[in-house]
């Protein structure tokens, strides 16, 4: 069975996960991680339960958080911040800027839905949440499945809550300065979360990197659940001719729902450095 010691990337009920977080890090432990970063989309709010839990199952756990970002042209992209002093007031103020970012989003995508006769979506999608002040497209995605708009949630991005979709709703994120700065401010790492699941050419790419490079940026999630061997491979690449730091995390969110467990995910390809070289991290303990 595939263990990863390492497991740098997942959520609990304070975003988009559907467990506690004491829930994620025991089964992280069950699973064999033994350095776990919980990294909920724009909030820090389970980190205290996280690493109460972690304390007594002697397991590691690294403050982190996914920010989300839009860059240039609106395309939305996933920043995480690891090893965060989650307090900073840097930090803090993005976070708030967010929540507000995700408020009037999800008003907006309620409305919207009206237009194809759902008309209890935001009462439905406040239902899911654990932490009814962020609210994502997951949570309207489970929705939809509950009142019988589509059969999985994978299904769901295919008629709806995609660009296009009823239920789509552009919205303006952080920047990605703003996003590193948040992350720098609060003696994190910033890593460019799944890079391959953005919708962007070689060229795009290349720029995003540069950019990501001057402004500080330190690492890509070349291991993730939803990499191809062709991407792992590719991010590899970058990461040795841009001098970044590699990471791994399964973006594990359900046990129903995601298709890898925690933990479940490859080593790092040889070579590269981790993200956690500079970490105090002593494993097998
Ligand atoms: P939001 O940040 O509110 O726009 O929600 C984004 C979240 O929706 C992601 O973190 C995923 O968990 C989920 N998501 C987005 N697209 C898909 C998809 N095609 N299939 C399943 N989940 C998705
Ligand atoms: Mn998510
Ligand atoms: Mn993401
Ligand atoms: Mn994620």
């Amino acid at each position: 069975m595939l263990v990863n010691p390492f497991d740098l990337h997942c959520h609990s009920w304070f975003s988009d996960g559907t467990l506690a977080p004491s829930e994620v890090v025991n089964r992280a432990a069950e699973n064999g991680v033994e350095c776990l970063a919980l990294t909920d989309h724009d909030s820090t709010a389970g980190l205290e339960e996280a690493l109460h839990t972690a304390h007594q199952k002697n397991i590691r756990l690294i403050p982190g958080i996914e920010l989300s970002v839009s860059w240039r042209n609106g395309t939305t992209l996933h920043i995480l911040g690891l090893n965060i002093q989650k307090d900073t007031p840097e930090l803090q103020h993005v976070i708030e800027k967010l929540k507000n970012v995700r408020l009037h989003r999800a008003h907006a995508m309620a409305h919207d839905l009206k237009r194809v006769g759902i008309h209890d979506a935001w009462e439905g999608a406040l239902r899911q949440a654990k932490a009814p002040e962020l609210l994502t497209r997951t949570h309207f995605a489970r929705f939809l499945v509950e009142r019988g708009s589509a059969p999985s949630i994978s299904k769901v991005y295919k008629h709806y809550l995609a660009q296009g979709k009823p239920g789509f709703c552009k919205s303006e994120w952080l920047s990605l300065e703003e996003s590193l700065s948040a992350i720098h401010a609060a003696q994190g790492l910033a890593v460019i979360a799944h890079p391959g699941r953005y919708s962007l050419s070689n060229g795009a790419m290349q720029r995003l990197l540069d950019s990501f490079k001057a402004l500080g940026g330190q690492g890509l999630e070349v291991v993730t659940s939803n990499h191809t061997p062709d991407q792992t491979q590719y991010f590899t690449q970058q990461c040795f001719s841009f001098g970044f730091r590699a990471s791994c995390g399964s973006d594990f969110h359900c046990p129903k729902e995601s298709r890898i467990d925690l933990g479940r995910i490859h080593g790092l390809p040889v070579g590269l450095t981790p993200i956690w070289a500079d970490w105090d991290v002593t494993l097998g303990q």
